[in-house]
C-alpha cells in the first residue's frame, strides 16, 4: 500500500516508457485542471481529454433543432443553462431567446412539470443532453408526467453512450494507452461495462473519483498497468462504483430507450452510441431522429481533434486568442466540462 507521497513521488519521477492516458468524463477533465494535476505528473505521462463532456460532443444539427422548436408557436424548449451558448449552424439557444423564442433555464428536468402542468396548450421540449449518468433522470421524469396526466410534455434526446465512442476512438487507431474510466457514468453502468473494451484492445482502464487523491491514486494505478502491459479494468472508486452499477437505474433506462448510432460533434458517426425513446414512449419524443449533420463554426476551430485526445487544446491556433469563453469558436470552449474551457481558465 503506497501513500499519496509516494504515489506523488513516482508519477513525477515516472520513468518509463512515454505513456498518454485519456480522461472521458467532463467532471474529470474540470478536475483535472482546477488540481494541477498535469503539473504532477512526469513528462513521460501524457494526460488527455477525450470526449467525455455531454455540451461538447452535441452535434450542430441538434442546437438547430432545438432552436426551431423554440421558435415555434407555443412551443418551450426547457434547458440547463450550459447549452445555451453551444453554437449550432447558425447561432445559439441563447442568440434566439435574445430575438424572442421561448427559451427556459432550469436546474433539473422535473422543474418543467409544474409550468406545463400550469399551462396545457404550450407543449414543453427538454433539451436532453447527457451521458448514462444523466438519462435517468428522464425516466423519471416520463414516468411523473404519466402519473399527474401531464401530456404537453417532450424531450429532444441527445443521449450518448462512453463504451462505444471509446470503441470508435481505439479503432480508429487513437494511440491511448490507458482510460481514467468516468466514475459518474460507471456508477450507473457498472465497472464491468468496460471490461470488453479492455479485453479486446488489452488496455488498462482505472475508474477514477474526482478529489485530487482520489485522481492520483487512479492515475498512479493506470500509469502502472500500462508501463506493465497489463489490461483490465481496476475500479479506483469503491465507495461509489459497483461492477454491476446500478441495477434500477439500468433497468429504466432499458426499459425507455433502446440504442441507435448517433452523431458526435467533430467525430462522425458513433454505431449504437445513442440512447433514444422506445417505439411505445414516442409520445415523448420531439422529433430526436434524423440528427445527422454537424457543421464547424470556424472551420479552424480543432474541436474534433482536442476531443479525439489528437491535439492539445493550447495548440490550437485561436486558443486563447479568436477563441476564449467570451467569444467560443467551438463546443470545447462554452462549457464548464469543455478542455478548450478548462485549459483557458487555469492557463
Ligand atoms: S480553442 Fe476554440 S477553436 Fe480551438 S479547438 Fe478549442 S474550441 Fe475550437
Amino acid at each position: 500500500m503506497k501513500t499519496i507521497e509516494q504515489i506523488k513521488q513516482y508519477l513525477k519521477e515516472y520513468d518509463g516508457k512515454p505513456i498518454t492516458l485519456m480522461e472521458v468524463c467532463g467532471s474529470h477533465t474540470a478536475a483535472v485542471a482546477k488540481f494541477g494535476i498535469r503539473g504532477l505528473l512526469s513528462d513521460k505521462i501524457r494526460l488527455v481529454s477525450g470526449p467525455g463532456c455531454p455540451v461538447c460532443v452535441t452535434p450542430s444539427s441538434y442546437i438547430d433543432r432545438l432552436i426551431a422548436l423554440a421558435k415555434q408557436k407555443d412551443t418551450c424548449v426547457v434547458t440547463f443553462g450550459d447549452l445555451l451558448r453551444v453554437p449550432g449552424s447558425r447561432g445559439s439557444l441563447s442568440g434566439a431567446k435574445g430575438e424572442g423564442a421561448s427559451v427556459k433555464m432550469v436546474y433539473s428536468p422535473m422543474d418543467m412539470l409544474e409550468p406545463a402542468r400550469e399551462n396545457p396548450s404550450t407543449t414543453y421540449v427538454f433539451a436532453a443532453v447527457g451521458f448514462e449518468t444523466t438519462a435517468p433522470v428522464y425516466t423519471l421524469l416520463m414516468e411523473q408526467a404519466k402519473k399527474q396526466e401531464i401530456r404537453n410534455i417532450r424531450l429532444l434526446t441527445s443521449l450518448k453512450m462512453m463504451p462505444p465512442v471509446i470503441d470508435h476512438l481505439l479503432k480508429d487507431g487513437a494511440a491511448i494507452d490507458g482510460f481514467l474510466a468516468p466514475g459518474h457514468v460507471c456508477a450507473v453502468t457498472g465497472s464491468d461495462a468496460f471490461l470488453p473494451l479492455a479485453k479486446a484492445y488489452e488496455i488498462p482502464f482505472c475508474v477514477a473519483g474526482f478529489t485530487a487523491q482520489e485522481l492520483l491514486i487512479a492515475i498512479y494505478c493506470l500509469a502502472r498497468m500500462a508501463r506493465e502491459g497489463r489490461a483490465g479494468v481496476k475500479n479506483c472508486y469503491p465507495s461509489v462504483v459497483t461492477a454491476d452499477g446500478n441495477l434500477t437505474a439500468k433497468q429504466k433506462l432499458a426499459q425507455y430507450f433502446t440504442k441507435q448510432d448517433a452523431v458526435w460533434r467533430g467525430m462522425g458517426t458513433v454505431a449504437d452510441s445513442a440512447l433514444v425513446l422506445r417505439e411505445e414512449y414516442a409520445q415523448f419524443d420531439a422529433g430526436s431522429g434524423s440528427l445527422t449533420e454537424d457543421c464547424k463554426l470556424n472551420p479552424r476551430c480543432c474541436c474534433d481533434a482536442v476531443l479525439a485526445g489528437k491535439m492539445d487544446s493550447l495548440s490550437c491556433p485561436l486558443f486563447g486568442a479568436e477563441c476564449t469563453p467570451g467569444t467560443p469558436q467551438g463546443a470545447c470552449m462554452v462549457s464548464y466540462e469543455g478542455s478548450c474551457y478548462q485549459r483557458y481558465l487555469n492557463r
